[in-house]
Parts: structure tokens; C-alpha cells; sequence
């Protein structure tokens, strides 16, 4: 089974995503985590690229390009391998991930995104994708807590406008595709985690 976990930044994806790692092999699932841009060697080469580079400088369509092709090694040579060995993969981020971020940050169409994306996947997509979902100024605050800083009389309007758009993105998508299931990521971990677990259940088993 390959789970992907989408989510606007300060969502949790990453703390939810090791929460749901320990509590799928204590039933016994034997799963692995993997993230993007990376989660292969050459994957990673490419999101150093991605996240290195002085961000004015890169071009909107080669950023695309980048996760795409970062996405295409992350597939051939991770997650299809550990597929077939029978293990389960849960991925923080995948082409969803492409679709809200580069169409909002970038303006690029969400056609021309998906299309190049289905040039990467070949219609692999996942199983199930879990949307955690935050309202803009709660990931903004939880982003800015785990940065130390000042929060939410810092909260300039640019980034919460970026925030709100991303977030209504993924809305969007969790509402045209019945592969993704959206998660109110508002609660409590524990609350989120049981019920990331009861979706997979209904959803997998
Ligand atoms: O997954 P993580 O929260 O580490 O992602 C970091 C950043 O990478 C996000 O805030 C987003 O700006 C960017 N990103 C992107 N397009 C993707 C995936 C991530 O712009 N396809």
C-alpha cells in the first residue's frame, strides 16, 4: 500500500507521519517512511538544487521540472521497489504537493503541473492520501513557534494570503478526487493520529 501525507506547511506532517509509522507496525504493518523533494539518493541531489538555489533565480518551470524529475527517481527507485517487496510506503508530500505549491507559488497552470507529473508517475499515484488540514494562521503560528520566534502579532499578510491560498489548493483537490481523504489537523496529535488510522482502515483494508 502507498499512503501519501499532504498538508499545507505547520500542519505536522512530519511529526504526524512518525506517529503513524510506530502505530501502523505495532499492528503489525511493516511500512516505511519517505519525503519529498527526496527520499532517494539522486532525489536528494535534486532537492539540494531545489531548496539550495537563491529561490529569484530559478525559474517557475524548472522548479516544476525539478520536483517532477526529483518525484520520477523517488518512484523507480524507492517507493515501486519497497512496493514490491511487500512493505508498505508512507510519503510525506507527493504530486499533490506539485499541484497547490507550484500553481500557487508559481502561477503555473494546475494542468500544465499535472501534466508534466503524469509524464514523472505514469499513473502511479497512491492509495490514499491523507490531507491534514489547518487553517492559515494556525500553521503559520506553529511554524513560527518552532522557529523561536515571535508569533502571531509577526504574521505578515503576504505569507498568510501564500498560506490561505495553498491551503484552499489542497481543498480543492481533496474535493475533485475521492483518493484523498481530508484529516482536521486542529486537534490533538493523538486525535489526528487515530484518525489518520481509522481512514486507512476504512479505506484499505
Ligand atoms: O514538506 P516540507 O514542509 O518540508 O516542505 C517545505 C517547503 O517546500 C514547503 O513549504 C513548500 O514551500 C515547498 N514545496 C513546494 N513544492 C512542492 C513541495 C514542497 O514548493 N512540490
Amino acid at each position: 500500500r502507498f499512503i501519501s501525507l499532504e498538508g499545507p506547511d505547520g500542519s505536522g506532517k512530519s511529526t504526524v507521519i512518525r506517529g503513524l509509522q510506530k502505530a501502523l507496525q505495532e499492528r503489525g504493518v511493516d511500512v516505511i517512511t519517505t519525503r519529498e523533494p527526496g527520499g532517494s539518493p539522486i532525489a536528494e541531489q535534486i532537492r539540494e538544487v531545489i531548496l539550495n538555489v537563491n529561490n529569484t533565480a530559478m525559474d517557475g518551470r524548472t522548479e516544476a521540472l525539478l520536483y517532477a524529475a526529483s518525484r520520477r527517481q523517488h518512484l523507480v527507485e524507492t517507493i515501486i521497489p519497497t512496493l514490491d517487496k511487500g512493505q508498505w510506503v508512507l510519503s510525506d508530500r507527493f504530486v499533490d504537493s506539485s499541484l497547490a505549491y507550484q500553481g500557487v507559488a508559481r502561477q503555473i497552470p494546475q494542468e500544465e503541473v499535472w501534466t508534466i507529473n503524469q509524464f514523472a508517475i505514469e499513473g502511479q499515484l497512491p492509495d490514499l492520501t491523507l490531507l491534514l488540514d489547518v487553517p492559515a494562521e494556525v500553521g503559520l503560528e506553529r511554524i513560527q513557534k518552532a522557529r523561536g520566534q515571535r508569533q502571531y502579532d509577526r504574521l505578515d499578510r503576504e505569507s498568510l494570503n501564500f498560506h490561505q491560498k495553498v491551503r484552499q489548493a489542497f481543498l480543492d483537490l481533496a474535493a475533485e478526487n475521492d483518493r484523498i481523504v481530508l484529516i482536521d489537523a486542529n486537534m490533538t496529535y493523538d486525535a489526528v493520529i487515530e484518525r489518520c488510522l481509522e481512514v486507512i482502515a476504512e479505506r484499505l483494508n
